[in-house]
């Protein structure tokens, strides 16, 4: 099928640092490509760079350009202490996670520079000044309900009509994992300016139905 992710790109996914199974970066990847063709693809979570580079291999199919949002200090999970935390990641000298060097890497390595823009910041500070309508946008940023809701007042309204709204690490159920993304499925699906479409595992595609870019979507 053509709309599968290129071998070479495959390997370097697979080889990427990060949390993405491939069965859905396989399906991100599917997405991107339709959509791509529309304007400019969003994520808010780069890490290292493993999902960009499914991304950003359906920028190289199609054309268009990803960008990728981090701050790259590392979400609570991530730090010293905590469940996904890994020690080879922290800037020793500021004691503080970076994993821009790591993205910038991985990144090169898959020869994608020129379809990836690295947006470094906080994601509440992009979105103040974000004013680009969106063919794609891919919550996988912090899991903490306050930075996952935010991520969805700062960027969901800016998705095109008919463009797709990404979300990861959706889990109905607690006992599977944290209700955080779940809560902005509901909330989008509520709005009325979402429609559910695909899931594949744990992430979760929906449609905007109708207003336009920069209108509220609730
Ligand atoms: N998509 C990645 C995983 C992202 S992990 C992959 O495929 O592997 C979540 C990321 O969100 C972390 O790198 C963390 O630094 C970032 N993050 C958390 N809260 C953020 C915020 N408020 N603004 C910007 N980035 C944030
Ligand atoms: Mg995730």
């Amino acid at each position: 099928m053509t709309s599968e992710m290129p071998a070479d790109l495959l390997a370097h996914a697979r080889a990427a640092k990060g949390f993405m199974p491939e069965d859905e970066g396989a399906f991100l990847h599917r997405l991107a490509r339709e959509r791509l063709p529309h304007g400019p693809a969003l994520e808010i979570g780069t890490y290292c760079g493993k999902s960009a580079i499914y991304l950003g291999a359906a920028a190289r199919a199609v054309g268009g350009t990803v960008l990728t949002v981090d701050h790259h200090r590392g979400s609570e999970e991530n730090q010293a202490g905590w469940e996904h935390h890994d020690a080879s990641l922290v800037d020793d000298e500021l004691g503080l996670m970076d994993t821009l060097p790591v993205f910038r890497r991985t990144l090169a390595l898959a020869g994608l520079e020129e379809h990836v823009t690295a947006v470094v910041g906080r994601s509440t500070s992009v979105a103040t000044w974000w004013r680009t309508p969106l063919s794609l946008v891919f919550i996988d940023g912090g899991h903490a309900e306050v930075h996952a809701q935010n991520d969805y007042s700062g960027f969901a309204h800016w998705i095109m009509p008919g463009g797709t709204l990404v979300i990861h690490d959706v889990f109905e159920r607690p006992e599977d994992g944290g209700q955080a993304p779940f809560h902005v499925w509901q909330r989008a699906v509520d709005s009325g300016s979402f429609e559910p479409r695909d899931t594949v595992g744990s992430m979760r595609a929906l449609a905007r139905t109708g207003g336009s870019a920069g209108d509220p979507v609730g």
